[in-house]
């Protein structure tokens, strides 16, 4: 049998395509291995959420290429980078990455990767189960909409089917996975059934719904990643509180706690509609915990603003942060307006703050 090494940088939904993408290698004769240096095919999902992570994702095509001097290994590249390049329909972007990348044998659009195969799951830990992909929402420093295009929702029975199959299979927990799991399924929703939450108009969802289906299965754990703010409903947070088999760590990234940064970032509602959802959520769900995403740096956000973003630490006591130093994206709208213009060094000091309190739960 050949053999195929797959690199995964990034999220947790690059993990659950990285399974996929196993099962359609898997389906041509490949199997998989550890050892890169003894692969027929190296297969790279790349993250391109901040540049760093971009950077890692060259770092590894030129390290294979530099080994691979007798051209026995073949390259592909997959993930965002490649979808942002495939996305651009004047093939402008493909062609860029092609001439600076003449190594890479294919640059694998994700979406070619069906979700009707059986994915190869990693047998450790929890079942991961993508219920959506792409995002309709365009926070204004995100690549994610351009590498991933808009929102699709995977039919529901096929959502429930995958997960009645990996229960039988032995998993006694399951991940759903979407940028934007809360909004799910509003692409199936009658577009007269429109909402106001949070200052922004929504197509109703059927997410509530989906994840009780779930939580009602044989199933010791359901969590889901990641929900955003202004799709938080009301509906949903009773279906958490219904099934005590639905996670009691939410993960609800708040990013910044500036009105002004906010409204610069396109998130759509203000700190103290984030801290009433927060405060809701608390009341009506007991021992839930939180964590978060958060961006330092972004640009406007000077010493008043960035302890806005303190003061929320503050007040919710999140379990985890995940605290990311502003990088701007070519193609995103914060990047065209605004540049960088906090220093790396303000960046790492705003970061190590925010880290020592909630993450080192050292109060200064
Ligand atoms: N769809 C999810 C995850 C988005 S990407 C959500 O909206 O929560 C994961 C995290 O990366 C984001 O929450 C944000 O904190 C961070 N991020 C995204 N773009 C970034 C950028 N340009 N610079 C720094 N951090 C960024
Ligand atoms: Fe990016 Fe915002 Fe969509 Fe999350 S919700 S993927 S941060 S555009």
């Amino acid at each position: 049998m050949k053999k195929v090494y797959i690199k995964t940088f990034g999220c947790v939904q690059n993990t659950a395509d990285s399974e996929r993408i196993k099962t359609y290698y898997w389906d041509k004769g490949y199997e998989e291995l550890e050892d890169w240096k003894k692969a027929d095919l190296v297969v790279i999902n790349t993250c391109i959420i901040r540049e760093s992570a971009e950077n890692r994702a060259y770092g590894l095509i030129n390290k294979v290429n530099k080994f691979n001097t007798n051209q026995k290994i073949k390259i592909v590249v997959t993930g965002c980078l490649t979808g942002v390049a495939l996305r651009d329909k004047s093939g402008k972007k493909l062609n860029e990455l092609k001439n600076r990348f003449p190594m890479v044998d294919e640059f694998l659009s994700i979406d070619k990767v069906s979700y009707q195969i059986d994915p190869l799951r990693n047998k450790r830990g929890a079942a991961l189960i993508i219920i959506s992909s792409g995002c309709n929402n365009f926070c204004s420093y995100c690549i994610v909409p351009m590498a991933r295009g808009k929102e699709i929702s995977r039919p529901f029975d096929e959502i429930i089917l995958d997960a009645k199959k990996v229960l039988d299979q032995g998993f006694r927990e399951i991940v759903l996975i979407g940028q934007n799991v809360n909004s799910y399924g509003s692409d199936f929703s009658d577009k007269s059934d429109i909402f106001v939450h949070m200052g922004k108009k929504r197509f109703r969802s059927l997410f509530p719904k989906l994840l009780e289906e779930v939580a009602k299965l044989k199933v010791d754990k359901v969590s889901f990643l990641s929900s955003n703010p202004w799709d938080f409903s009301d509906e949903l947070i009773e279906v958490i509180a219904k099934y005590p088999n639905i996670d009691r760590l939410l993960h609800l990234p708040f990013q910044a706690g500036d009105d002004e940064v906010l409204k610069n970032m396109n998130r759509g509602y203000a700190k103290q509609e984030y801290l009433d959802l927060v405060g809701k959520i608390k009341k009506n769900i007991k021992d839930v915990k939180i964590s978060t995403d958060v961006i330092v740096g972004f640009p406007g956000e000077d010493e008043k603003a960035f302890l806005e973003t303190v003061d929320v630490c503050k007040k919710i006591k999140f379990d985890i942060a995940y605290i990311n130093k502003y990088s701007p994206r070519k193609g995103t709208v914060s990047a065209k307006l605004w540049g960088d213009e906090i220093p790396q060094s303000e960046k790492k000091r705003r970061w190590k703050i925010l880290d020592d309190l909630v993450n080192k739960k050292i109060l200064s």
